[in-house]
């Protein structure tokens, strides 16, 4: 971009992860500032008539109006692309925006969307409820029963959407063998990874086409602010997806652009600790008594233990647990109490944060989900979602032992 200089003159495909994640896409502007600038500006002026007549006619080359590009922006796309592996990448603000510019862009009235029943419950109502009222209509699958794919597609599939790890029950699906479903029916695959981010799986090298994230997770890493991201082939993400966000708005700011930047530089690291304090809470977990069971992809005794071992490199911060209650009062009185009886989690829907978390779900994240669909994502009143964070785990297990006893 025309005043801007990159910062390397480097293709950081040929290099490492971690190199990527602190120096992928920093522009320069005249100052030579080493760390990445913010641009707060709406607009950009130009030199004439005539160069804003061009610049305008060529809204992806150039900076013109913040809705479209910004130089923070920028660098948060290209630095996430460069981490997928992905050609091009739009930001948004929020994940949701993500997943709703990905259908809006993708798909037209009369089409058809095939998803797994395991997804976030906003993504659920998203498909089920509003793209409905426009005439996109969605098939719910079992995500682990690839008959079920097959089955479901019609000849208005468009388009496969898959969440690997799931939220709350971190459910794990074979990556690879959805998507060579996808690709014979020429579906387009999408696949939120928001759980895992690029440190620990990269979708797109298992044949993902596109790659969503609430980058409100674990990409900004320290609950601060909200984004999204839509990573996948140049001719799709920016042929598509950026004239749609363009023209309808769903922008990332450049605010959050630049604590997203700041975020990823830690990535790799809080990634890796987070994974590592979550598989001994995980563990420290089946040893409870009164917990009937516990969902960690790193845990032998994890459903889908095997496809987690081969395309994610680590577990993940995210851990699941069920609490006993012969009734689903019961089971939800004990969850509860857990809850109340912690002083260190926080008591919040959100995820990814530098701070363990601890959440029910059937009350809160998923309670706008009808009760068939949250039993038949193994969502029980009994349930409880913890996101791991930095702290100590054995401060957490001891939080934790109060209500576990
Ligand atoms: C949080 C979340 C979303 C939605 O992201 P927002 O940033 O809250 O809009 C989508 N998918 C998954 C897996 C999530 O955890």
């Amino acid at each position: 971009m025309d005043d801007l200089t990159p910062k390397e003159a480097l293709d950081f495909s040929e290099l490492g992860f971690d190199t990527a994640a602190v120096r992928a896409g920093t522009l320069r502007t005249e100052y030579n500032e080493h760390a990445e600038a913010l641009f707060l500006t709406s607009s950009f002026c130009f030199k004439s008539a005539a160069e804003a007549a061009e610049r305008f006619a060529n809204s992806e080359d150039f900076f013109t109006y913040s809705r479209f590009t910004n130089p923070t922006v920028t660098m948060l796309q290209d630095r996430l692309a460069a981490l997928e592996g992905g050609e091009a990448c739009i930001v948004t603000s929020s994940g949701m925006s993500a997943i709703l510019s990905i259908v809006m862009s993708a798909l037209n009235a009369g089409d058809h969307l095939v998803s797994s029943r395991s997804i976030f419950g906003s993504s659920l109502n998203l498909f089920a409820t509003i793209f409905s009222r426009f005439g996109i209509t969605t098939t719910f699958v079992d995500p682990n029963d690839l008959d079920a794919w097959r089955k479901a597609v019609q000849p208005n599939t468009r388009l496969f959407f898959l969440e690997s790890p799931s939220n709350p029950l971190t459910e794990v699906s074979d990556i690879r063998a959805i998507g060579e479903i996808a690709r014979q029916v020429n579906a387009l695959y999408v696949v939120d990874n928001c759980f895992c981010t690029p440190a620990l799986q990269r979708p797109l090298e298992f044949g993902a086409d596109v790659v969503v994230h609430s980058a409100t997770k674990y990409i900004d890493g320290q609950g601060r602010v909200l984004g999204g991201a839509i990573v996948g082939k140049r001719d799709f993400v920016m042929g598509k997806v950026f004239p749609f966000v363009r023209t309808a708005g769903p922008t990332l700011s450049a605010f959050n652009a630049w604590l997203m930047l700041r975020g990823l530089e830690t990535l790799s690291i809080r990634m890796e600790r987070q994974s590592a304090n979550a598989l001994k809470i995980a563990q420290w977990l089946e040893t409870r008594p009164c917990i009937k069971r516990v969902w960690y992809p790193k845990l032998r005794s994890h459903p889908q233990h095997e496809i987690a071992m081969r395309q994610q490199k680590l577990g993940g911060a995210l851990v699941a647990f069920e609490l006993e209650g012969d009734t689903p009062e019961a089971q939800r009185a004990n969850a509860w109490r857990v809850i109340d009886q912690t002083r260190l989690c926080s008591i919040t829907g959100n995820l990814g944060d530098t701070r363990t978390t601890i959440t029910h779900p059937a009350s809160t994240t998923h309670a706008r989900v009808t009760p068939e669909a949250r039993a038949a994502a193994g969502v029980t009143e009994g349930v409880i979602r913890l996101s791991v964070g930095l702290e100590d785990p054995q401060d957490i297990c001891d939080d934790l032992a109060r209500g576990t006893a």
